[in-house]
């Protein structure tokens, strides 16, 4: 394509510590998603220039390996004050090409900015274990080291958070990097590559090309990429995993998800409506963690179908840049017709869709992709729009009989990302937490993403691999161990030949 014919910016890469417009073969759309506007185009990576981003990193990781994790760290301070100084630019870029509100924008990049502060404690976080006279004379030493050049593959809804949940942790603790963003909203990700190299981060280190399937099948084959994060669907998760663990790459594949929150018969009604309006419909649903599913136990379910009817009225819907929105559009027309579709799907099924949403239309911004809240009542567990992602505005009532129907229904669900009880009852809480499948809980906390000093992940179909996102867990999946076993004999005490398996004496 003619990339000269069009009017709108066309994003590229970033390599080597240079943006790089790139071919211009392969052009994708990215949306205004308020005024339903091109805002600009992606040029979609080519396998060589993928390659050439690989090899970037593996030139950089000697020298970045062999600095002290200390003046790693010094670039990570000095990555999170301009974090903080361009935290409203990250957040305006981000609604601009998402959706969401700026408010929540700013939440984002602030979740975002705690795993750098995480990873400034690196030289302490990465210390080995010592021990002296493990045998006569004879001492044991591990530590972890980097493990090459990395790559990390992100989703559109969090264009910042999700990338910082893998790119100081990395860093931090010596390895390179390989950014892939999500296609859909990549220019706040860019933004953070200006940020790292104004922070100090030599060139090479750390680079990011935007792009699609293409991409990265390059990250899952080239031998020289060591390890992938990865944040998206389950489907796209599952192929990431089984593809790249046969290349013998070290995998996190994060996936979808179908959050329930429970509500107990004690439950605070007026407390369990807030949670559910701003746990379902808040970022428009685009949320991993978004309450899409809530279980109501005994008979609180009608005064509950009431009291969310009556508080739905009072959501401020509005492009995201108004500071007083509660939620924005969906982020493209493709992802705006799949969810009225699941909507209709539901109307077809036999739920009783309370709230419907899909005639909303926004004054000034018609073309826009807004879809105003969806409440489904008297979902039942074989319906599709119970079994799958929405991923929108759209949330389910499922009537259970008592606490371990609920907690069957939840057990039962192929999705275990996050989930939550909301109770009076010290313990039906304490239970829930015990023997719920589920990755990450709340309680009385309806979106429980953990703070960076803890880990993310979810469990069954929710994540592929074996270690949560970033605080220890990401130490240790971006860390190999070594341990040495050492001694120092002078010549006089040479102990000669040992032909048995050595048994420390
Ligand atoms: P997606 O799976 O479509 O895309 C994620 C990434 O994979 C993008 O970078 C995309 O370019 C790439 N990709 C897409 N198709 C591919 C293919 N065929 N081959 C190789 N790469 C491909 O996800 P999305 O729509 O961007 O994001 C929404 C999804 O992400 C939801 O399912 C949501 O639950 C999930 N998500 C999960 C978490 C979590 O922590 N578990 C967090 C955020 C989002």
């Amino acid at each position: 394509m003619n990339t000269a014919n069009l009017n709108t910016k066309i994003i590229g890469h970033y390599i080597n510590g240079k943006h790089i417009t790139g071919s211009g073969s392969r052009l994708s759309e990215v949306y205004n998603p308020a005024t339903g506007e091109v805002s600009a185009h992606l040029n979609n990576a080519t396998a060589a220039e993928t390659t050439t981003a690989i090899d970037a990193a593996q030139a950089a990781f000697p020298a970045w390996s062999a600095t002290p994790a200390l003046r790693r760290a010094r670039i990570m301070f000095k990555f999170k004050a301009l974090l903080d100084e361009h935290a409203n630019d990250l957040a305006k870029a981000i609604s601009l090409e998402h959706g969401k509100t700026i408010s929540d924008a700013r939440g984002e990049v602030t979740r975002g900015i705690e795993v750098v502060e995480f990873a400034c404690g690196m030289p302490h976080l990465m210390k080995g274990d010592f021990n002296d006279q493990v045998g006569t004379g004879i001492d044991t030493y591990s530590m972890r080291q980097p493990l090459g050049v990395v790559a990390g593959i992100t989703p559109f809804n969090f264009p910042v958070m999700v990338p910082l949940w893998m790119i100081p942790v990395a860093l931090a603790a010596g390895n390179t990097f390989v950014l892939k963003p999500s296609e859909k909203t990549p220019s706040a990700s860019l933004m953070l590559a200006d940020l790292l190299a104004q922070a100090g981060l030599p060139a090479g280190v750390f680079n990011l090309v935007n792009g699609d399937k293409e991409a990265v099948d390059v990250l899952l084959s080239d031998k020289r990429i060591q390890a992938i994060s990865f944040v998206g669907s389950t489907p796209i998760a599952e192929h990431i995993y089984s593809i790249g663990t046969k290349n013998g790459k070290r995998v996190q594949a994060l996936g979808g998800a179908k959050n329930h929150l429970v509500v107990m018969p004690d439950a605070d009604i007026d407390q369990v409506a807030d949670a559910l309006i701003g746990g379902g419909y808040g970022s428009a649903g685009e949320r991993c963690m978004a309450i899409s599913v809530a279980v109501t136990v005994g008979d609180i379910g009608d005064k509950l179908v009431a009291k969310l009817q009556e508080k739905v009225k009072t959501i401020t819907i509005d492009q995201g840049l108004n500071e007083k929105a509660d939620m924005g559009p969906l982020v493209t027309p493709q992802h705006f017709a799949k969810v009225k579709s699941y909507i209709d799907l539901g109307v077809t099924e036999g739920a009783n869709l309370v709230i419907d949403g899909r005639g909303y239309s926004h004054k000034g911004h018609e073309q826009g992709f807004f879809l105003a809240p969806c409440l489904f009542d008297n979902v039942t567990k074989d319906m599709r729009i119970y079994k799958e992602e929405i991923f929108g505005p759209v949330l389910a009532i499922v009537r259970a009989a008592n606490f371990e129907e609920a907690l069957k229904l939840v057990n039962d669900h192929e999705f275990g990302n996050g989930t939550a009880i909301f109770t009076r009852d010290g313990e039906a809480a304490r239970e829930f937490t015990q023997r719920v499948q589920v990755g990450m809980v709340g309680v009385n906390v309806a979106i429980p993403v953990p703070i960076a000093f803890h880990s993310f992940g979810g469990w069954k179909r929710s994540l592929f691999g074996d270690h949560h996102i970033y605080g220890m867990e990401g130490i240790r999946f971006y860390t190999r161990l070594k341990t040495t076993t050492s001694r120092w004999p002078s010549a006089s005490k040479n102990i000669g030949s040992e032909f048995v398996m050595p048994t420390m004496k």
